[in-house]
């Protein structure tokens, strides 16, 4: 298929080490990551506008011959000046580049260009101030036309990233098709390779949707063939058939501190059910934060165990691990469970009960008739890692699994993107939960909500700050918290203890760090998004998010959760320095609402998929380039479609190969 396409980078014209390197950070090392990495936007300067009837403001593309061109310094400032007066048979334009100096050896008098960009005006009329400019060719890649705009990152111009794919979109012809003949026409697709070739450089914003159509439903078509095939597969498997013992645990819930809510009872019923069959249950339990998912696991456990089976909970940390530890030993009773992490290994007499980090996965752990897994946060681990635990047992039957996750993912979307579990949803609270005071503050108010954190803080409380990513190419998150940690240590809370977490801080330094300010060492912790402080600190009550218009609703929602866990009131403070109504809208609805399902559904019609997913998840969602994981119609075509193929798929070698790649992306998520 497109093997034979695939090139190193550094084999099209103008890529030297540097740049490569710059586009290795954008994950862009072959031609082929290259063609698939897709315009966010496009800007129409199809249409050229005569010099004549160019108004201040617009913007358009004008096409003339270069009558005067020169570079100057200016004496003010000390700038590079480059002016051109270009023309055309209607009249004649100013140009001014900024520090551009290279453009006067690129173009000459008496050459023709294209010039796009926002017409200006001065006292002496109207004019191009730094706009783009091409040479007139036969193809043009970044002016008279429908342009593309990309993704940048540091150090690399759209000009560069339209050149290198210009140089590769041409050659798309030599592109296979992997889907077969039949589905082309059955859903009218535009071919792979003209999509590729118009996603870049479409014609004609028709052509655009039709290849934008093609190349979203290959991303689909995937997903729902890899779930079909993953469900397929799950079915040749037995489980152990676990029976319900309806006295002891009618008796375990009568001794909770609490009563279950309605949702919980309903959720830990089908469970029961569930693992009462032979065919394995694959599960996912969605329920906000704080929704009680724990005890429902517990009950699950509990269940097995008492036909003498073993089960096991995954968490991603130890501090979460050792908190699930004592959560089951309060409601199960002392010495019922087992820990194990890097750290600690305690068993309890009888051994049913596993609970722990990826420790479980070892090599030296074994287990006999496990018939159930829980993870807990399912998307902090990757597929491997769940599956591995799975396969940890040492019978030929396969546990039943149970995943736990608090990202509140709309059950539409849920299905589309998990087609392979059964779902539960537990939609509400625990009655008698404290509302988070939730509150934007702008730009002017910064140092009255200082003070107010200060005053907080004085009285023993504590807070997090978790700033956004300032620049593509700072991943980790390093930069941005180095920032602020300094700003905030220097010169505003210089009296607070400040610890601070990044992506590139070790395991051990993070798990460090957080217990300190569990145990009250800190006043504040700064950290990124990328890093999930998935622990109970019921001590801090303040949260407060920096650039606070940068993240979903769903994301913000979900670092409010990490405050409001004991009886004091907790804040959750929103900084944006955006005065965008529509911004400021979006995030007043986050003012008005703690309903986690609610807010994500706004995000989805909002802002799409996305938004909704963690940074964890991202590299699962980055499988999704281009869909639209709301298109119910193409969904529904998609999903037909796999349908049809499943039983037949050997047939078609390119789609398997297609497969085992999508395969590969989702197992290094
Ligand atoms: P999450 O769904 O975020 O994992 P947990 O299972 O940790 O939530 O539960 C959060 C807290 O709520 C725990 O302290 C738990 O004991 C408590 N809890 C769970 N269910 C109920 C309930 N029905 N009523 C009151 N409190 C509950
Ligand atoms: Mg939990």
């Amino acid at each position: 298929m497109d093997i034979p396409f695939k090139q190193p980078i550094t084999s099209l014209n103008r890529v030297g080490q540097t740049l490569s390197r710059r586009l290795k950070k954008i994950n862009l090392e072959t031609t082929l990551d290259l063609i698939y990495y897709f315009p966010f936007r496009y800007e129409d300067f199809s249409k050229i506008t005569k010099i004549a009837d160019l108004q201040p403001d617009q913007q358009t593309t004008v096409k003339g011959k270069i009558e005067l061109l020169n570079s100057r310094r200016s004496f003010r400032r000390r700038m590079m000046i480059t002016e051109a007066v270009i023309a055309d048979e209607s009249e004649s334009v100013k140009i001014v580049w900024f520090n551009q100096p290279y453009i006067a050896k690129i173009l000459q008098s008496g050459d023709e260009i294209f010039v796009s960009g926002k017409v200006s005006s001065d006292t002496l009329g109207v004019c191009f101030k730094n706009p783009v400019y091409e040479k007139v060719k036969t193809e043009t890649a970044h002016t008279a036309r429908i342009v593309p705009i990309y993704p940048l990152t540091e150090g690399i111009t759209q000009k560069q990233i339209r050149f290198l794919i210009s140089q590769i979109a041409h050659q798309t012809s030599k592109l296979h098709d992997w889907l077969p003949e039949e589905i082309i026409k059955k859903y009218k697709l535009l071919p792979l390779n003209i999509s590729l070739k118009q996603i870049h450089f479409p014609d004609n914003f028709i052509k655009l949707n039709e290849a934008r159509r093609r190349l979203s439903f290959d991303e689909i078509f995937t997903l729902q063939l890899f779930n079909l095939k993953n469900k397929k597969d799950a079915e040749q498997n037995k489980a152990f058939p676990v029976p319900f013992f309806q006295d002891p645990i009618k008796n375990l819930v009568a001794n909770l501190p609490f009563s279950l809510t309605s949702g919980q009872k309903k959720c830990a019923w089908r469970i029961i059910r569930d693992i009462e069959k032979q065919k394995p249950m694959n599960r996912l339990l969605e329920g906000d934060v704080g929704s009680g998912k724990t005890v429902i696991a517990a009950m699950a456990m509990y269940n097995a165990a008492l036909s003498g089976y073993q089960s096991a909970l995954m968490a991603p940390t130890e501090i979460l691990a050792k908190q699930h530890y004592d959560t089951l030993e309060k409601i199960l009773g002392k010495d019922t469970v087992s820990l194990i992490t890097r750290t600690t290994k305690k068993t309890s007499k009888d051994q049913k009960i596993f609970v722990g980090t990826h420790a479980l996965i070892q090599k030296k752990i074994k287990f006999k008739k496990l018939a159930l897994v829980v993870i807990d946060e399912q998307h902090r681990f990757g597929v491997a890692q769940r599956q591995a635990l799975q396969e940890k047992s040492e019978d030929e039957r396969i546990p039943h699994l149970l995943s736990l996750t608090a990202t509140p993912i709309p059950r539409t979307l849920a299905l589309t993107i998990y087609g392979d579990l059964d779902l539960s949803i537990l939609s509400e609270l625990p009655k008698g939960r404290k509302k988070i005071i939730t509150k934007i503050v702008s730009e002017e108010k910064r140092q009255k909500a200082y003070e107010f954190i200060k005053n907080k803080i004085k009285n023993g409380d504590q807070a997090f700050v978790v700033c956004p990513l300032i620049l593509e190419s700072d991943k980790l998150g390093v930069k941005s918290v180095e920032q602020e940690y300094k700003k905030l240590k220097e010169e505003v809370f210089p009296d607070l203890r400040i610890a601070m977490l990044h992506g590139k801080s070790k395991d051990k330094e993070k798990e460090n760090i957080m217990r300190d300010f569990k145990n009250k060492k800190y006043d504040l912790l700064v950290a990124t998004a990328v890093v999930e402080v998935g622990v109970d600190v019921p001590n801090a009550t303040i949260m407060i998010i920096e650039g606070a218009d940068r993240f979903g609703l769903s994301q913000l929602h979900q670092f409010r959760g990490r405050v409001g866990r004991s009886s004091k009131q907790s804040y959750c403070l929103l900084f944006t320095e955006s005065k965008s109504e529509k911004t400021l809208q979006r995030l007043e609805a986050l003012t008005k609402s703690q309903d986690g399902f609610k807010l994500a559904e706004y995000d989805l019609k909002m802002r799409g998929p996305g938004a909704i997913f963690s940074a964890q998840q991202s590299g699962f969602i980055s499988a999704f380039k281009i869909a639209d994981l709301t298109d119910h119609i193409l969904i529904a075509e998609a999903k037909e479609a796999a349908e049809n193929m499943i039983d037949q798929m050997e047939k078609y070698p390119l789609v398997v190969l297609k497969m085992q790649k999508f395969k590969n992306i989702i197992h290094l998520e």
